[in-house]
């Protein structure tokens, strides 16, 4: 009899413990649950449309979803078709491998205004999520404020800079490129609450900045020290001498010809949200940053602007009966073992950071905790699963349909696109009707 595994959420998190519950030989029997027709969760809804070679990874998660133990459910959402408990009930393991899908708030004056859209929702946005599907953000402005430092902020900021034919290779979604592409936005401001030597964004992303065809970089020298402060590790000293290296080069680069900019403005945090019912701008203070930490000078300025994004980390969303860390945003777990037969495994385990490869070792850690913690207790596992999904009147989603989803929409792709996206559930299912 096999070990009865469930995991809930098909992203990179999930897909790795897959991996290493089938290296390890075991019997199991694993089921992969997933909210979406669609699986590999931020592989499609998060990694930017103009990265296609990041989302390559995919074929590596395909090979255990096509391995004869293993069987996708999707469209079915944990919560709302199927019980967390009656999941424990029925397996012997259940591995929550859900992200962080929220917006990490501000928490400062006039961030509920409308035009005010955190990275999760815009990201989603543009790369054809279902739940952002009816976001429709005013494009019709011409500058927008990107908050904080990270590959998110530049990912966002990066997406409206290109222009279409920057973005003829890409799965960026008809309805975002078709907003993007007609915006007068010539403005983008990016600000980072601490200065250029803690921006968290790793130099490839930085270095792309440099190099688009409309857009030029902004970057005032007077930021820049002029070397990398005494007292960082290795691996933190070499990103941050390639990154300054990066944005000095920025300021000698010519802004012929390039109608957008792109404004590093660092040593920046907002402190409130312009604007009546709509945004119309941002105040900001000028930081000093002390022992690490960004310090208010009591210099004020404002950025007029009709879109904000606050780029500053997603937040986890908690499950019924699932103890919940509201200050990090994360399940409450014991070295991954929340309650009971339940494990955690990527963001919801350890919050939003880390590039897709360190989920390996979360999903090496609970598998080898699984295998070792959880006996076989003769749990029907799948076979309960179909019951109740079928008692309930729930159309799952099936690996093989999600090929046919999949090859729909390569189909359907415009010359040079990879793909064109469903990016409502209605139409996914409709693909296999
Ligand atoms: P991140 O790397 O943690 O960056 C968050 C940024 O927001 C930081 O600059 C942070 O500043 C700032 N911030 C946080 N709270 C703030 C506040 N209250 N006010 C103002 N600024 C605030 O997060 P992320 O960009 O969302 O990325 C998440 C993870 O995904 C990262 O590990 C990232 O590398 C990864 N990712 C990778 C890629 C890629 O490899 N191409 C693409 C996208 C995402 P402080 O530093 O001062 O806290």
């Amino acid at each position: 009899m096999p070990l009865k595994v469930a995991i809930v959420g098909s992203g990179p998190s999930g897909f790795y413990t897959v991996a290493a519950l089938l290296k390890s030989g075991a019997d199991c029997q694993i089921d992969v649950i997933e909210r979406l027709p669609t699986p590999f969760g931020l592989i499609r809804g998060g990694v930017a449309p103009d990265h296609q070679k990041t989302k390559n990874v995919w074929r590596a998660y395909e090979k255990s979803a096509l391995n004869e133990a293993v069987r996708y459910y999707g469209n079915v959402e944990v919560g709302r078709d199927i019980a967390i408990d009656e999941l424990q009930d029925i397996y012997d393991a259940v591995v929550l491998a859900v992200g962080s899908p929220l917006d990490r708030k501000l928490g400062i004056p006039g961030e509920d205004k409308e035009g005010v859209i955190g990275s999760a929702s815009f990201v989603g946005w543009y790369n054809g999520h279902p739940d952002f599907r009816g976001l429709n953000p005013d494009l019709n402005i011409s500058a927008a404020v990107v908050v904080g430092n990270g590959n998110v902020a530049i990912d966002c900021a990066r997406v409206l800079a290109k222009t279409p034919e920057e973005m003829t290779a890409t799965d960026l979604t008809d309805y975002a490129a078709a907003a993007i592409h007609a915006s007068p936005l010539t403005d983008i401001y990016m600000c980072g609450r601490r200065g250029p030597v803690q921006a968290k964004f790793t130099n490839v992303e930085l270095r792309e900045m440099g190099q688009l065809t409309d857009c030029h970089p902004v970057v005032d020298p007077a930021q820049l020290p002029d070397s990398v402060p005494e007292g960082l590790e290795d691996r933190e000293r070499r990103l941050c001498e390639r990154n300054l290296e990066t944005l000095r080069g920025f300021t000698t680069l010519s802004a012929e010809g390039k109608p957008k900019r792109l404004y590093f403005s660092f040593f920046a945090n907002p402190v409130e949200i312009l604007g009546g019912d709509r945004v119309e701008g941002v105040k900001l203070e000028h930081t000093a940053v002390e022992n690490g930490r960004a310090v208010g000078t009591g210099n004020f300025f404002e950025v007029s602007c009709g879109l904000v994004i606050p780029a500053i980390g997603y937040y986890g969303e908690p499950f019924p009966g699932v103890p919940f860390d509201e200050r990090g945003g994360i399940v409450v777990h014991n070295d991954g073992l929340v309650q009971g037969n339940v494990y955690a495994v990527g963001w919801i385990k350890r919050g939003p950071t880390g590039v897709i490869g360190t989920n390996k070792h979360d999903g090496d850690h609970a598998a080898a905790r699984i295998l070792d913690e959880q006996s076989n207790d003769d749990k029907s596992g799948r076979l309960s699963l179909e019951t109740l999904l079928g008692e309930r009147g729930v159309r799952w989603v099936t690996y093989p349909d999600w090929k046919k989803i999949d090859e729909s929409e390569i189909a359907n792709a415009s010359p040079g696109a990879p793909r064109r996206k469903y990016s409502e559930i209605k139409e996914m299912l409709a693909v296999l009707d």
